[in-house]
């Protein structure tokens, strides 16, 4: 993708459209099933400003302080824009993510839920959680373990914190398909329609597998420095 060309956003938009609703289609789903979340971490809003233009509204970051300062005044020239965290979240930073969110990905300890479920509280909003799951069992990754997975449902159940479904993001350089399937199977045992997953190198067989939300940086806005 040419980085000088404006058309070039408006254009990778269209084409990620297309294979979504080709991969939703040989699944036999509908293409209005997949929500397109683009990732437009480090991206400044003069790089957003053309996806914009071409109609996407749902947007996502995985730092609450750049969203912060590069968001609210996107927002007040387009007030439709639905804003996700797809990034780790401290619980000290809770209460600005409740503020600032209308989704939050990253939901994976029961203390985070605790501080979520007073923010919400506090400010009357209610952002979607996606319980975030540790799908390959990797250290350095976050997400709850499969196994600490329903009681941590039934944390947030109890919190009352309304509940998208469940997040992933599967070990890099191996084929997503296995991680993707089980993290289906996972929110199908837990009577789960939300499944977060799919990036720029692997969602269209996450569309295929049953993702409902899609979370596409690199694809649409070129590589990240
Ligand atoms: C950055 C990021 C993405 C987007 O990654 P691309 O490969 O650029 O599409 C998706 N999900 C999470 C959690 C991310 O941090």
């Amino acid at each position: 993708m040419a980085i000088d060309d404006p058309t070039a956003p408006a254009q990778a938009l269209a084409s990620v459209k297309t294979t979504i609703a080709r991969a939703a289609a040989l699944a036999d789903r509908k293409p209005d099933a997949v929500t397109l979340i683009a990732i437009s971490k480090t991206k400044s809003a003069a790089e957003i400003a053309p996806l914009l233009a071409a109609g996407q509204r749902v947007f996502g970051e995985n730092r609450v302080q750049e969203a912060q300062d590069k968001w609210p005044a996107l927002r007040a020239a387009f007030p439709d824009i639905a804003l996700h965290l797809v990034g780790q979240l401290q619980s000290n930073k809770a209460e600005d993510a409740v503020a600032l969110f209308d989704a939050i990905h990253s939901v994976d300890r029961p203390s985070l839920i605790t501080a979520l479920a007073r923010a919400v509280e506090r400010q009357g909003r209610r952002p979607t959680c996606f319980l975030q799951v540790n799908i390959g069992d990797e250290a350095q990754k976050g997400g709850c373990a499969i196994d600490q997975l329903p009681a941590l449902l039934e944390a947030a159940r109890a919190a009352d914190l309304p509940i998208g479904g469940l997040m992933a993001v599967p070990p890099a350089d191996t084929e997503a398909a296995p991680y993707f399937g089980l993290l289906a199977k996972l929110a199908r045992d837990h009577g789960l329609d939300g499944l977060s997953m799919g990036m720029s190198g692997d969602y269209e067989t996450a569309v295929m597998l049953g993702a409902t939300h899609v979370r596409i940086g690199s694809a649409l806005f070129g590589a990240r420095a």
